[in-house]
């Protein structure tokens, strides 16, 4: 190792580049689980690992803090593998490259993991010590949280005491997180009933587009491709005479879709080609201040016969698009500009005999989002389609009786000299699972600063780091 030897000598760094080492991509989480179970057995420290590859290590007191309740220290275990082009990495196989480049850690040519790595090198330090004082410790390392929180949604939390968690999967290091949003996935399958038509094939690719996280973005006036294809689509039908070949934008739920490319046979091309001309500088005036790089084209193809959507079935479908619910529905009242409630059509997809649309909704209320469901099942009876919900996960409803966020702002200003900002995210942490499992659990969510996650430009912040470890000692010294 030695590359991050000139260090500090805090320990978390040292075990940081143990991480780094190790292959530990979501779904490969056997080595870093077997690493984290050499750990405990190492220091003689009891531990659980479960068939999820999850790990839990318990530390006991030290002198004085007996009767002190005990703590979760938590992260998760995989990082998000991404490689530059010309990277010869195997994430399966091999560790990372990294280095030092002033105040930061990064990774030649691939994501750092520092998201979550440095959680677990933190909570490993602390496991390691025998000069710090805490209560009991219940460290939950746990797996494949980047694909779905799964080793979270298996994990047996019945074996866990504590009623205080400290989750260090947030990434900012001036902030404290006190609520994130749960979420499921809404799925409509609609069968077509195609028919023959004859007409010139136009191809419309709504492009340019910024596109966006479904949650973090949701407020951001990103605008969604497929919903935009909508309203192109409702407004031609007023002016022209065309049917649907085929429509396709977005391939995931919880990105906001900044493309779609809409297959239409048109009776008359001229007039649709100038109609549709004509709205599209409308639509770019409208929207230029948030997407100046909206570029729709207009392709013209081949006179021919086509295999279109039934026009019932195209009424509908345009009905669909422009009246279906999307994008903020609600703001909280609890706290500041936080989006409480809201969904995003990631997903429109044509095949011959089916057309999908997958919602990825989200909402920091737990009854909130189980009220947008049902409002998109009662929007969906009103068309042909089968509809599916599945990958639920619950939110993490903001405590105002929170003793864990009152201390930490406490140790917080202490060391830095002014309190942190609170803040909740409408997007999904494992802390919602954890609070929906244990009941009372008071948790607050922190962690060092970390820069453009989950990309190849990801880097650590060094000074960070022993910022928020240094308040995450102290609080935990005053968790008596
Ligand atoms: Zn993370």
């Amino acid at each position: 190792m030695a590359k991050l030897d000139s260090l500090k000598s805090l320990n978390v760094f040292k075990y940081f580049e143990e991480i780094c080492n190790i292959p530990h991509g979501s779904e490969n989480m056997n080595a870093i689980s077997e690493y984290c179970v050499k750990f405990a057995e190492k220091h003689s420290l009891k531990y659980i690992r479960d068939d999820a590859n999850n790990v839990i290590i318990f530390k006991s007191a030290t002198a004085g803090y007996e009767n002190a309740e005990p703590v979760i220290l938590q992260g998760h275990l995989d990082m998000v593998c991404q490689k530059t082009e010309d990277s010869t990495i195997d994430f399966m196989n091999d560790g990372l490259d990294l280095y030092v480049d002033g105040d930061f850690v990064k990774a030649h040519n691939t994501t750092l993991g520092a998201d979550n790595g440095i959680a677990v090198a933190m909570i490993l330090a602390i496991l390691e010590s025998d000069n710090l004082a805490h209560p009991e410790i219940q460290a939950v390392f746990t797996t494949d949280e980047e694909i779905g929180m799964i080793g979270a949604g298996k994990l047996d939390m019945s074996v866990l005491t504590a009623k205080k968690m400290i989750n260090l999967d947030a990434e900012e290091d001036d902030t404290i997180t006190v609520s994130c949003a749960g979420g499921s996935d809404f799925k409509a399958v609609v069968p077509l009933n195609r028919v023959k038509q004859t007409g010139t094939k136009i191809a419309v690719t709504l492009k340019g587009l910024k596109g966006g996280h479904s949650g973090i973005e949701i407020d951001k006036g990103r605008v969604n491709a497929d919903i935009l294809a909508g309203r192109f689509l409702n407004h031609m039908s007023n002016l022209a005479d065309f049917d649907i070949i085929a429509i396709n934008g977005g391939d995931k739920g919880n990105a906001i879709p900044n493309l779609c490319l809409i297959e239409l046979c048109v009776k008359n091309p001229d007039t649709f080609t100038k109609n549709a001309e004509m709205y599209f500088e409308i639509l770019k005036k409208e929207i230029n201040e948030r997407e100046n790089d909206f570029a729709p084209i207009i392709e013209m193809g081949e006179k021919a016969e086509y295999d279109v959507l039934h026009s019932d079935l195209r009424e509908k479908l345009i009905f669909t698009l422009v009246c279906v619910p999307n994008g903020i529905v609600e703001m909280s009242a609890d706290i500041k500009n936080l989006v409480e409630t809201s969904l995003n059509l990631g997903v429109l997809s044509t095949e011959d005999d089916k057309i999908t649309l997958l919602f990825t909704l989200r909402s920091n209320k737990k009854s909130a989002l189980r009220f947008l469901e049902e409002k998109l099942k009662t929007f969906f009876k009103t068309i042909p389609c089968k509809v599916y919900t599945s990958g639920h996960y619950p939110p993490w409803e903001f405590k105002e009786d929170s003793i864990l966020q009152e201390v930490y702002k406490e140790v917080y200003k202490d060391i830095c000299g002014f309190e942190p900002k609170v803040e909740a995210i409408h997007a999904g942490l494992e802390c919602g699972i954890f609070t929906s499992a244990i009941k009372g659990l008071d948790c607050i969510a922190i962690g060092p600063a970390l820069y453009d996650v989950h990309t190849v430009n990801e880097k650590l912040c060094i000074s960070s780091v022993e910022k928020i470890f240094n308040v995450l000692i102290s609080l935990l010294k005053k968790c008596k």
